[in-house]
This record gives structure tokens, C-alpha cells and sequence, in this order.
């Protein structure tokens, strides 16, 4: 059987152990070590590395890879291992910054080198001690500082196994991006190791519902792989995205943001407006495609070219997330289908009403419809400028409204068994619903 080294540790078949890998030194002199925790089945399988904070103020994922570590027990584990590092940048964390105390970021150090820069050489450590020994990277963010992210799953999906873990991990929203070789994500990449990022909220703060939203996907990836006992829960949807674009500030003023993460937008809809502490005019800035928004600036200050909008494009995907929401204009029927569904699968006149009475919304009201759509449990699937987009975005239609009408027709997966899991999920239900109002609460 293979041997498992992590640090100086050998761990055996059966093993949980607590491990210190050395990262740096202090002004002290003293030692800063990485905590990682790695728990090895008795059976052969897969290495799977679950990381986080490899910015120092992104804490989601933390307390994500902390809930691993209090609840997976190494009998559970049925084949592999799973390797827990929740804090890859430990100076950055201690300092509560984004960024190593010699301002660089970790995460664009990588492969970094035994004699290079501080940032370098710890780049290189957490490379070679733990990230050469997996064969998946789940590498957990969020949005950096004064913005808030969707959560969403980034990988180079050209890679299958990628695809795979990417699809599995259960997010609405899978963005199709080959990583940059000097992050995590593209050493590993280069390395042969497949790794897909998890982002959700933002910096400095602990969300419940993005927590929950981590935790539920790692958990779907070990199933698919097999670590887990149990099958991946299904997302209420999902599209892959390959464009995405920034939207920004024209003008410095007073920034009054009107999306969230979320929201579906229209050509021409207004994203924010600019006004001036002085006089009355403004300068509205409009979403220059149709899309999806990933994530927004938090600040309500913008100089010119501030990034304040992440908008990923949703072209032959547009149906298929209309549909899904229950907020289709022009499709009142089918529609209307979708949301008697939706309110079938919640199983809740509550809800179910809700639902209802936003489908035939208008798309200023998209939030709030997609809030009622998505909490309710519609089903759908559709990919963007992806080969199989035409399949997956005609499946959608069908899937969502069988589904809410059958109480339980099988998706491809064969899994009609989680059809009604999106209404009753509770914290960790969805961006749609979650997110927005989780933002508006934090503001
Ligand atoms: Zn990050």
C-alpha cells in the first residue's frame, strides 16, 4: 500500500492524525506552523486536499474545513484520504490581512521556489508538502476585500476530472476558467492534480449560509468520489459559464449599487448609479449584457474604473435560468408550470404562493423571484457556449417542470429521490435566496 507522508508524519490505513508542517519563522525566531489534520480509510482511493485561507481574511472557508474536521470521522471514510488544511497562510491570518506581511499574495506565488521571496518559499512548502500528494485540491475563497461574491465553483473544466468534481460539488453556478500558474489552482493543475475554487461571501466575516453552502459541497464531492457514503445532492440548477466581465465605474462619486449577487440582469438594466456630494446630477451605469451577477463591489465610493459589477454572460443558458427562477416573461404558461412545480416539490402553500405570485414577475423584480423560485425547489440544468449546452439547456425545461409536477420524476442521474431537498434544506439553501439576503442584513 502506498505510504501517505504529510509533514514529518507517515499516516497509516485507519489513521486520523494531527500534523505541524513548519511554513516560516517569526521576528521571535520561533516557528509558524500550518495545522492540518489528515484522516487515511483503510481501503485505497483518492487524496482529496481541502484548503482555505490562502488569503488571510477569508474566513468561509475556515470554519468550512473546521466542521470537516469535527464531523467526518476516519471510519466513515470508506476508501482514500482526506487531508484538512484550514489555514494555508498563517502569517496573513495572524495579522488579519489579506496579503503576507511583505505585502505579496500567497496565491499568486505559487510554484515558488526553496530560496525565493517569503512568499515563494511558503508557496513552495504548502506545494510540496501537501498539494504534490493530492490527486483533487477543493481550494475554499472568498470575495476579496469590500466585495461579495456568489457562491460559485471556478475550474478549467477541459480537464474530466475537473468536470467531474466541479459538477458534483452541487454549485448553481460553475464558471469554466484554466487558472493562472501562480496560483494554487494552477500549480496543482500543472502538477497533474486536479483542483476546482470554491468562492462564496466575503473577507472577515463568518456567514452561516455560505459555511453550510461550502460544507454541502465537499461533501457531494467525496460522495461522487466515493469517500462518503451517500449520493451528491442535486442543485436546484445549473449553468456553466465561460464569460465573465467586469463591470466599472465611469465617473468617482457616491456609488449606489441596485444588484446583488444573483441577480439576473438584462442588457440596459441599470447597475448602479453614480451621484456626486454636490448637485444633482448622476451617472447610471448599465449592464452592458445579459447575465448573471457573481459578485459586487460592497464600498458605496467609486473612483473611475473601480470594478463595482462581476457579471458572467448567460446567452443560451438565459432560458434555462428564466425557467428555473419562475421568472420568464414571455412564457407565461410555462411559467406558471414552473412554480405550481416548484410550490409541488417545496411541498408548502407558503412557499408555494410565493412562488406563484412572483413567476410572472417583471425582471426588476428578478431578486426577490428568484428568491421564491429557488427556495421552492425548481429544477434545471443548462450550460453556456459548452458543447453540450443545447442537451443540458433543453433537459432544463423538461426536468423542472416534470420534476415539480411528478413529485418525482429522475433526473439523468436517476436521483428523483432529492427532488424535493432544495425546499427543506434549510441554512444551506441557495444563493438566491440566501445570499441577497444575507447581504442586505449585513449592510
Ligand atoms: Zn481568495
Amino acid at each position: 500500500m502506498k505510504t501517505l507522508k504529510i509533514g514529518r508524519a507517515i499516516v497509516k490505513p485507519g489513521q486520523r492524525r494531527r500534523v505541524e508542517i513548519p511554513l516560516t519563522e517569526t521576528y521571535l525566531g520561533t516557528g509558524l506552523a500550518m495545522p492540518v489534520t489528515v484522516l487515511r480509510a483503510l481501503r485505497p482511493g483518492p487524496v482529496v486536499l481541502v484548503t482555505a485561507a490562502v488569503h488571510g481574511d477569508e474566513l468561509n472557508g475556515i470554519e468550512v474545513v473546521r466542521e470537516l474536521d469535527e464531523e467526518v470521522r476516519v471510519e466513515a471514510l470508506r476508501r482514500g484520504a482526506l487531508v484538512l488544511a484550514p489555514i494555508l497562510n498563517v502569517p496573513a491570518f495572524l495579522a488579519g490581512s489579506r496579503y503576507l506581511p511583505d505585502r505579496r499574495d500567497l496565491n499568486r506565488s505559487f510554484p515558488g521556489s526553496r530560496h525565493g521571496s517569503l512568499a515563494s518559499r511558503i508557496a513552495n512548502r504548502i506545494l510540496r508538502s501537501l498539494v504534490l500528494k493530492a490527486d483533487y485540491v477543493i481550494d475554499l475563497h472568498t470575495a476579496s476585500t469590500e466585495r461579495t461574491n456568489l457562491p460559485h465553483v471556478r475550474g478549467d473544466l477541459r480537464d474530466a476530472r475537473v468536470r467531474r468534481v466541479a459538477r458534483a460539488f452541487g454549485s448553481e453556478v460553475v464558471v469554466h476558467k484554466p487558472a493562472s500558474r501562480r496560483t494554487l489552482r494552477g500549480a496543482a493543475m500543472k502538477a497533474g492534480v486536479a483542483a476546482i475554487l470554491f468562492e462564496a461571501g466575503e473577507a472577515n466575516l463568518f456567514q452561516r449560509d455560505m459555511v453550510q453552502r461550502g460544507l454541502n459541497g465537499v461533501r457531494n464531492v467525496l460522495r461522487a468520489l466515493r469517500m462518503l457514503e451517500g449520493k451528491p445532492a442535486r442543485p436546484q440548477y445549473r449553468v456553466i459559464v465561460k464569460r465573465a466581465m467586469w463591470v466599472r465605474a465611469r465617473k468617482g462619486g457616491i456609488l449606489d449599487i441596485r444588484v446583488r449577487p444573483g441577480d439576473v440582469v438584462y442588457r440596459g438594466d441599470t447597475i448602479a448609479i453614480t451621484t456626486f456630494p454636490f448637485g444633482h446630477e448622476r451617472d447610471v451605469i448599465q449592464a452592458p449584457a445579459t447575465g448573471m451577477v457573481l459578485g459586487v463591489h460592497r464600498l458605496p465610493l467609486a473612483n473611475p474604473g473601480n470594478a463595482i459589477c462581476h457579471l458572467v454572460r448567460l446567452a443560451k443558458t438565459l432560458k434555462t435560468v428564466e425557467r428555473a427562477l419562475g421568472m420568464a416573461e414571455t412564457e407565461a404558461p410555462a411559467t406558471e408550470a414552473v412554480a405550481a412545480a416548484a410550490a409541488a416539490a417545496a411541498g408548502g402553500p407558503g412557499e408555494g404562493g410565493a412562488a406563484g405570485g412572483a413567476g410572472g414577475g417583471s425582471k426588476e423584480e428578478a431578486g426577490a423571484t428568484a428568491a421564491a423560485a429557488a427556495g421552492a425547489g425548481a429544477q434545471a440544468r443548462g450550460e453556456d457556449e459548452a458543447a453540450t449546452a443545447g442537451e443540458d439547456g433543453a433537459e432544463a425545461g423538461r426536468t423542472a417542470g416534470g420534476r415539480g409536477a411528478g413529485g418525482a420524476a429522475p433526473g439523468p442521474g436517476g436521483d428523483g429521490a432529492d427532488a424535493g431537498v432544495g425546499g427543506s434544506r434549510g441554512p444551506g439553501r441557495d444563493p438566491h435566496s440566501a445570499s441577497p439576503r444575507t447581504d442586505a442584513t449585513d449592510a
